[in-house]
């Protein structure tokens, strides 16, 4: 049973358009998460989620409606976006009062959907649910996916696709950009509306601040500093970090051309799109700041340009104390401080010229284990050197545990997403259960998933996402 609540329905019709899903043919559900709902407080089993999902039922508790946003995307201003296929369909208080939106994505034309089809492909539907799941799992601030529709609808991509809808679940998709439209249109009421929202919804405790709008932003720096020192830790790069896919609450969200790093390339590009690397993956943590340079200005007609400046300046604190918390622990160096990170970037070098496979070093490493195609770089020997002398006094319990508990075993590659998603369009969902369950524990070493630990097999590195999604 769904706990409904209103509380972003209520800020009104300024904020988002009613809306109505178009029904898809023969929806079937494909895959649920047990352990998310019950997380949620959410008893599923009385709702018929392929019919729902499926734009066949409906709440009558709560219209659908899409909300309106702008954003600056590839760093071009477009003063108008708004969910072109997403619908909030349900809002749901858990037992801790705690708000959830249910949205839907891929449920059909929108007023916002500016000559799209309003649809999403099975194909994109399944990387979203997998990889959402494997971010929450391994505990990065994300958006999740409940559960997701697949059909017999028609889409036209690059080729013709079927259509599915997923269902994602977080506290709240407010982005950056739908405080931007507001702004750019002067409409100052409506911006000071959304931020008290925001903070009564999300950030209460600044109630009691004498500023507590530049204190919420001052909680979406740190929270996006956080949330980016974690993705560089992971190899993750988000592939479309514009600011209508920047969530105000520091989640990862909107999973398109997403992918995490197979060897380790600073410059790695995930998004086949992104033809100048804006989004590379050594331009995140800097694309972060940009974006919440462009979120405090459309803060300025209720701060002023100084307390903006000042407040989005430790940003760079903020991010680089994470990345060094968190760098720290991938080496097991729990009192690693930021003049330890000259030492990293030596490793990180060394990494990048031997192309080397993120994911996999970091999980030997934290084994105690060196790669074979390390042991003839006497750069390597020399920086392990330096690393037992660094480390030498150090609990080695303590490293180990704290290494195997920042260096995940299992990721979701974009290979493996693949070989789920070609079984899948075959009308096999088993290698989506499979990654499904191997994700939900992905720090651990599992037999029975062990082959998802491999190296990517030869070839693989070299599949290629966009934004066709
Ligand atoms: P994204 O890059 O997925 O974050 O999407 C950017 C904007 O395009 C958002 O306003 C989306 O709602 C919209 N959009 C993307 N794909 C579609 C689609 N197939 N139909 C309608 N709107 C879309
Ligand atoms: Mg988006």
């Amino acid at each position: 049973m769904i706990n409904f609540t209103h509380r972003f329905a209520n800020l009104g019709e300024d904020f988002f358009s009613y809306v109505t899903p178009t029904p898809l043919q023969n929806p079937h559900l494909i895959h649920f998460n047990t352990q998310f709902a019950h997380k949620l407080n959410l008893d599923a089993s009385s709702i018929n989620w392929a019919a729902v999902l499926g734009g066949q039922k409906s709440f009558k508790e709560y219209p659908s409606l899409a909300t309106l946003y702008a954003g600056h995307q590839f760093g071009v201003w477009v003063h108008q976006l708004g969910d072109g296929r997403a619908m909030l369909i349900a809002e749901h208080l858990d037992k801790q009062d705690n708000i959830w939106e249910l949205q839907t994505k891929g449920g059909g034309k929108t007023p916002f959907s500016r000559g799209a089809d309003g649809r999403a492909v099975l194909r994109s539907s399944i990387r979203e649910y997998l990889c959402s799941h494997a971010m929450a799992s391994l505990g990065v601030p994300t958006t999740n996916v409940l559960t997701f529709v697949g059909s017999t609808t028609p889409v036209r991509r690059e080729e013709m696709e079927s259509a599915a809808v997923v269902l994602r679940v977080a506290p709240s998709f407010i982005r950056f950009g739908s405080f931007e439209v507001f702004a750019s249109r002067n409409e100052t009421d409506k911006l000071k509306k959304l931020c008290n929202y925001v903070i009564d919804s999300f950030y209460p405790y600044l109630n009691n601040d004498n500023k507590p709008i530049l204190s919420m932003y001052h909680e979406v720096v740190k929270n996006t500093a956080l949330m980016i020192a974690k993705w560089q830790a992971l190899g993750f790069c988000h592939g479309v970090m514009n600011t209508d896919n920047m969530s105000i609450l520091g989640l990862t969200i909107d999973y398109g051309p997403f992918g995490f790093m197979d060897a380790y390339n600073p410059n790695h590009i995930c998004n086949h799109s992104d033809y100048n690397g804006r989004y590379a993956y050594i331009n995140q943590p800097y694309i972060g700041w940009w974006n919440l340079a462009r979120l405090g200005e459309a803060l300025l007609d209720i701060l002023s340009e100084e307390e903006v400046s000042e407040t989005l300046a430790k940003y760079s604190e903020y991010f680089t104390d994470y990345y060094t918390y968190e760098f720290g622990n991938k080496l097991g160096i729990y009192d690693f401080k930021r003049s330890d990170l000259g030492f990293l970037d030596e490793l990180l070098n060394i990494l990048a010229a031997n192309n080397i496979d993120w994911t996999y070093f970091w999980h030997e490493f934290s084994s105690g284990l060196h790669l074979d195609s390390l042991a003839s770089s006497s750069e390597y020997k020399g920086w392990l050197e330096k690393y037992n002398l660094r480390t030498k006094d150090l609990d080695k319990a303590k490293s180990r545990k704290l290494m195997k508990s920042t260096n995940p075993a299992i990721i979701p590659r974009n290979y493996m997403l693949q070989n789920a998603i070609t079984k899948a369009q075959d009308g096999d969902f088993s290698e989506v259960d499979n990654l499904f369950r191997a994700l939900s524990n992905p720090y651990d070493d599992i037999p029975e998933f062990s082959h998802y630990q491999d190296l990517p097999p030869v070839g693989t590195e070299e599949i290629i996402v966009s934004c066709s999604s």
